[in-house]
């Protein structure tokens, strides 16, 4: 004989539920369980679907003391009791099927439309991510050359207490007369440092920043080695890869501040922080890297001071150099730098050896 599950919510009975087994006999429906016992007519029996994902089916029915409630515990019995029922309950199941139907379908759906808003922001992210580099060309590729200037300065503002600026001697100024001849014409107002920093390293800001460290001056073996430095980071401002740069490592939160015009905000307070660590990347070295040959050229400098400089440093022990870090120096690279030198002629273009006295300025600093 088959029979179904039930929890039969009764007037006098534990509020809990009793367990108990339903069965159908005719039109007449028992229900038995510890201390209950009851015999309804199949017509006076009322179906109902509910709970969130209408999987809850309730059989209610008046009682003694007043209305009793059994609800179904389970898929399984919910399909016994549509096999089983009397046919005074088929229209009542019918409903309750089509109702149950409706509601597992919105529940489905929201279920889904939640997933869909969790994963929506993280969609986007991942897509940022993958597109991130594009993303930052093309934003710095809108950033007008105001803005530029205004973010080189607010990083530079935010990096500056953090230098020894040697703001007098010989050095700043040999920085200073090659920087400029090196971008002569230029669309940047360049400001050029040197910082008292024994690390090997020089970098540019977005805008026209250029710090050089007195260590590297020191390790450079002429003004040419300098030079060529000098126009190697000059290219990182001319191209914007330390726009880029800073958008990429910034993010949506520099896309987001420069679309509403916000250049004041906290974002970009770590900014200095950020472009003192930032790596270019390959093609970003090996573009820089040409064009400084050719700036080079254009200024009447020896072109092999920029070569020459890199093959100094990768003679000593590395670890120590911030530029090999940021600037890493492969011997294809270097290969690269002195095929294009060979291949614009040598040293054909005229240039005259830099008029300064190399050993009494590295002597100058301190
Ligand atoms: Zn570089």
């Amino acid at each position: 004989m088959w029979e179904f599950k039930v929890l039969v919510f009764a007037p006098g009975h534990s509020p809990a539920g009793v367990r108990a087994r339903v069965s159908f006999h005719g039109d007449a429906m028992s229900v038995k369980g510890h201390q209950l016992f009851m015999t309804i007519e199949g017509r006076r029996v009322r179906l109902k679907t509910g709970g969130y994902d209408g999987r809850q089916w309730l059989l209610s029915w008046p009682g003694d003391g007043g209305e009793v409630t059994a609800a179904l515990q389970g898929e399984a019995e919910i399909r016994l009791m549509q096999e089983y029922a009397p046919p005074s309950l088929a229209a009542q199941l019918q409903r309750a099927v089509r109702s149950s139907g409706r509601r597992q379908g919105r529940f489905r759906l929201l279920i889904i439309t939640l997933i869909l808003l969790l994963l929506l922001p993280l969609l986007l992210l991942w897509m940022f991510w993958l597109n991130s580099e594009r993303i930052a060309g093309w934003v710095a590729g809108h950033v007008g050359m105001q803005t530029e200037k205004q973010l080189g300065e607010l990083a530079f503002g935010q990096m500056k207490p953090g230098l020894k600026l040697i703001q007098s001697g010989g050095a700043q100024q040999v920085v200073r007369e090659i920087g400029e001849r090196l971008t002569a014409g230029s669309a940047y107002d360049y400001l050029w440092f040197v910082a008292d920093d024994p690390q090997v390293n020089a970098f540019a800001m977005p805008g026209g920043y250029v710090v050089v460290n007195s260590g590297l001056l020191k390790a450079a073996g002429s003004a040419e080695e300098l030079a060529g430095v000098l126009a190697h980071e000059v290219q990182h401002v001319e191209q914007r890869h330390a726009l880029k740069n800073l958008i990429h490592a910034l993010g949506w939160r520099a896309v987001l501040s420069m679309a509403m015009g916000d250049l004041s905000g906290g974002i970009w307070l770590d900014a200095a922080d950020q472009l003192g660590r930032l790596h270019y990347s390959r093609d970003l070295e090996r573009e820089a890297d040409m064009k400084a040959l050719h700036a080079l050229h254009r200024a009447g400098i020896s072109a092999h001071g920029l070569p020459d400089f890199f093959a100094r440093l990768a003679t000593r022990d590395s670890g120590q150099f911030t530029l090999l870090s940021s600037h890493p120096t492969s011997g294809e690279r270097l290969q690269a730098i002195r095929q294009a030198i060979s291949a614009a002629g040598g040293n054909a273009s005229p240039s005259l050896p830099l008029a300064y006295d190399w050993q009494l300025i590295r002597n100058s600093l301190p």
